[in-house]
């Protein structure tokens, strides 16, 4: 049976390449012939297509999710003896951002369900010192907003959505993007939205917070040579934003294929030993992962590896126990339920791309592994 083994890819981005690569290739010879490559008319279009593509009033492209949240923090000119409150299960750049303007990570833990940071374990964490929070729409689904954008209303505190992997994503119709001070999206070329490179951006609805964002960008240069506030280089390239107004157009189709591949999934793992990934009921996923838990789950990923099956863990530690945070203190039981997800999730290939046929292979593999 060896020769027949089917091979899955966790990722493949070649497969949609395909689909846009005459119209891509385009576009970065234009930009190649104007010879303009640090921001530009093609981000300048980007930026204009993704705000009403996000339904919001200010989009500015970036140099990547990461930067996008470094320049939200700075904005918001959050630095030394400040707190924010974010979750422990997440992409490190989350809470690393935090600790680089100085301002110290308090983390919250995060749900069961969702794996998102849960509202209820919030306020608690609240205390003089703190000034923001920073829910993650963790795998495509929208953190709970209602609760968070509540907490800080009371509290006077400002909310930076890490969208990186929701793009796309709705709760209750609202399109993600809209509903903190400040967003960050993330275009790294395995997000739902992938840049040819690195990329980034910040949505807000606050004008005044859009124009810091802009300055800051530019080493907070306006006019030229005149610098009113220290930012940084934080710019786009012209090509990214050549490349993903392309890409732009196809995010919806391909988001919907991702769906109904989870739907596919869904199906297959019920009443399995497997846990398929919660959505939410006012939550609209695009499933940047799809994220299951599973019993023995490291068995389960070398199985599936030797079988040919990609799959990824994220992630397998949760923050608060990463080497660099040892200075604040946290010790392993401190957000079980963070910790027990590291243990357990296992994320499948979802990528629009899939033939049912790899689908159902990928599941019924992941299923014999339990016979
Ligand atoms: C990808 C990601 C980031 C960072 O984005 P980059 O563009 O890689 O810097 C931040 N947060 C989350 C949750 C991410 O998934």
């Amino acid at each position: 049976m060896k020769g027949t083994l089917m091979q899955i890819p966790f990722f493949d981005l070649k497969g949609q390449y395909a689909e846009y690569k005459a119209e891509a290739l385009q576009v970065i010879g234009e930009v190649c012939e104007s010879q303009m490559f640090c921001l530009g008319p093609y981000v300048a279009k980007f930026e204009e297509k993704i705000r009403d593509y996000c339904g919001c009033k200010y989009a500015i492209g970036v140099s990547s999710g990461t930067d996008a949240l470094l320049l939200s923090l700075m904005a918001l000119e959050i630095g030394a003896g400040d707190e924010v409150i974010t979750t422990p299960f997440t992409f490190f750049a989350t809470a690393a951002s935090v600790a680089r303007v100085g301002a110290k990570p308090v983390f919250a833990d995060a749900d069961e369900d969702s794996y998102n940071i849960d509202p209820a374990r919030i306020e608690e964490k609240v205390t003089e010192k703190t000034r923001a929070i920073i829910p993650v729409h963790l795998f495509g689904q929208t953190a709970q907003m209602k609760p968070v954008m509540e907490i800080a209303g009371r509290h006077g505190l400002a909310v930076i959505e890490d969208g990186a992997q929701a793009l796309g994503a709705t709760q209750n119709g609202i399109k993600c993007g809209n509903f903190g001070d400040l967003v960050c999206f993330s275009f790294y070329p395995t997000k739902n939205l992938g840049a040819f490179g690195d990329a980034g951006l910040v949505t807000t609805n606050n004008g005044e917070l859009a124009e810091k964002v802009r300055l800051l960008r530019v080493h907070g240069e306006n006019p030229r040579y005149i610098h009113r506030m220290i930012g940084g280089n934080f710019r786009m390239d012209n090509i990214q934003g050549a490349v993903l107004s392309v890409k732009l157009k196809h995010l919806d189709g391909w988001n919907e294929k991702r769906r109904g591949n989870a739907v596919i999934y869904d199906g297959i793992f019920a009443g399995s030993p497997v846990k398929a990934p919660v959505t939410e009921p006012n939550n609209f996923s695009i499933y940047n992962l799809y994220t299951i838990r599973a019993p023995e789950r490291d068995g389960l990923r070398e199985y599936l590896t030797e079988n040919g099956v990609g799959c990824g863990v994220f992630y397998p530690k949760p923050l608060h126990l990463q080497e660099c945070f040892t200075e604040l203190g946290y010790k392993a039981g401190d957000f079980p339920v963070a910790e027990r997800l590291c243990s357990e999730v296992l994320s499948l290939p979802i990528y629009p791309e899939l033939r049912l046929e790899q689908i159902e292979h990928v599941a019924k593999t992941v299923l014999r592994f339990y016979e």
